[in-house]
């Protein structure tokens, strides 16, 4: 498989309708159209030369699943050209696929159009199948206000237009089960980053990233993880919309091959109570034509430009609220807590694992190119487009404010009582979903960013997981959530 590259870059001013890109209008639907339309020869030819039979159109919603529905090929073309219809409804499901409801989602009533992005079209591992993430858009033509990807494209043009480009990439880390009835019993029995884990399951692993690769996946590392059953796969860093396409993918793509080993992939932030969990991880870092802004700068500021200190100060500060983003659900916070790595306080370090905001800095084995911050504590409930909406919303609002940031915090924050933690600013990062939300309700630049509508919706997804699980014992929401994402 491939990757038919990033959508042509927008030439037209001849703007129709409706969504905002970099303070402009944006016609998005005539964009992606007019870009599947220069990229649909190669697709259809090489998806028919792969025998693909079936095409998964999907999309992220708000309770961080994938939703699908599948056409087969012959339909590819008319699909481009008027979308594929499907209820709005999914924007009101839950983690266990009951339906809330509020003032913009739910109920049986309308119908979008899921208009496929041929730029991101991949043939799967699955015999026969082809993949395509999809943009959703009303019947009138205008993007679905409660559209993750649109909105993560949106953010992308807003930096853009300021003349800043963005790259991203996700880790994925997943617990593996020979269990595949619903329990579960880790696939494994060698140690934390053990070898002996290659000897267990090393043509599993060579599978994976067989399939990666053919996904056009750039991996960069695969490696046994500290939980029993755990590994991890982190990838290059690419444009951000791509970057949560591939973190789509890949999970489908690991589930898939655990699936034919008779295994069973767990993405749930947490699999075992109490033990350490899985992070989806988001890097990220910007550019101005030759300047890295976490790379470029001055030695003594750790690399970072002044532009770029703006940046993640404005990330940290916005951290609380990108929680209920980034660590969504009830089992999040099962997950989020100290010595695991999960990254459990508000603060930043220089290659701190504990710190939830981490610098890879540059120096002299990492040119200013590869200069990257790290979110630590995000887990893979979360929607990866909301996630990559909303640090670009931050990094665009923060960018010019000047900000500057305190010292890093160079220790275990874990280990520092009160009075020192208090002296640093450091706090830990919210202990449950309740105080997330509070927290994204004070937030102008996220809920700006997301617009009422696409807020509003999200909002009530989260709270009534919370009215679901939120007074169970960790062992009950452990396993209402185990195999859902
Ligand atoms: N499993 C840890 C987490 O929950 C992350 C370990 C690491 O890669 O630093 O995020
Ligand atoms: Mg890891």
């Amino acid at each position: 498989m491939f990757y038919f590259g990033p959508r042509a870059q927008r030439t037209s001013e001849s703007i129709v309708c409706l969504g905002i890109g970099g303070g402009v209008l944006v016609d998005y639907l005539s964009e992606l159209t007019a870009s599947n339309l220069e990229l649909s020869a190669q697709v259809m030819e090489s998806f028919g030369s792969a025998d693909i039979r079936g095409v998964a159109l999907s999309y992220v919603e708000n309770s961080g699943i994938s939703r699908t529905k599948a056409i087969p090929l012959s339909k590819l073309e008319s699909a481009l050209v008027g979308g594929v219809g499907m209820s709005p409804v999914f924007d009101a499901f839950l983690l266990d696929d009951s339906i809330t409801s509020s003032d913009v989602s739910g109920g049986p009533m309308g119908d979008l159009r899921l208009f496929p992005d041929l730029s991101s079209a991949t043939i799967l591992p699955n015999e026969g199948w082809g993949w395509i993430p999809v943009n959703r858009f009303r019947q009138d033509r205008s993007p679905h206000p409660l559209d993750h990807r649109l909105f993560a494209t949106k953010m992308v043009d807003r930096l853009r237009s300021m003349g800043i480009s963005s790259k991203m990439s996700f880790e994925i880390e997943w617990i593996l089960s020979s269990n595949t009835d619903g329990g579960f019993e880790p696939a494994t029995v060698g140690p934390a980053y053990g070898l002996e884990r290659i000897v267990e399951l090393g043509d599993y692993l060579l599978e994976i990233l067989d399939a990666l690769e053919a996904a056009g996946i750039k991996v960069e590392q695969i490696h046994p993880e500290y939980a029993a059953g755990q590994f991890e796969v982190s990838v290059a860093p690419t444009s951000p919309v791509v970057a949560a396409d591939q973190s789509v993918l890949m999970k489908h793509v690991i589930r898939t091959v655990s699936h034919n080993y008779g295994l069973r992939a767990s993405f749930a932030p947490s699999v075992v109570a109490g033990g350490v969990g899985n992070g989806g991880h988001v890097h990220f870092s910007f550019s101005e034509g030759e300047e890295y802004l976490f790379g470029s700068g001055p030695d003594q500021r750790y690399g970072l430009t002044g532009r770029g200190e703006s940046i993640l100060a404005g990330v940290l500060s916005e951290l609380d609220a990108l929680s209920a983003i980034g660590t969504p659900t009830v089992a999040s916070y099962l997950r989020l807590v100290p010595q695991h790595w999960a990254g459990a306080f508000k603060c930043w370090g220089v290659e701190n694992r504990e710190a939830a905001l981490r610098l890879v800095r540059s120096g002299p084995l990492v040119p200013p190119t590869a200069a990257n911050a790290e979110i630590k504590s995000f887990d893979l409930a979360a929607s990866p487009y909301l996630v990559v909406g909303s640090v670009l919303a931050i990094a665009a609002a923060s960018v010019d404010k000047g900000l500057t940031l305190t010292n890093p915090i160079d220790t275990d924050p874990a280990l520092l009582d009160g009075a020192a933690l208090a002296a640093a600013g450091v706090v830990r990062m919210p202990t449950h979903l309740r105080a997330a939300l509070d927290a994204l309700s004070h937030s102008d630049v996220i809920r700006t960013a997301m617009g009422n509508d696409l807020y509003t919706a999200f909002v009530a997804v989260r709270d009534a997981e919370l009215a679901t699980y939120g007074a169970l014992e960790p062992d009950e929401v452990v396993a209402a959530s185990r195999w859902k994402y």
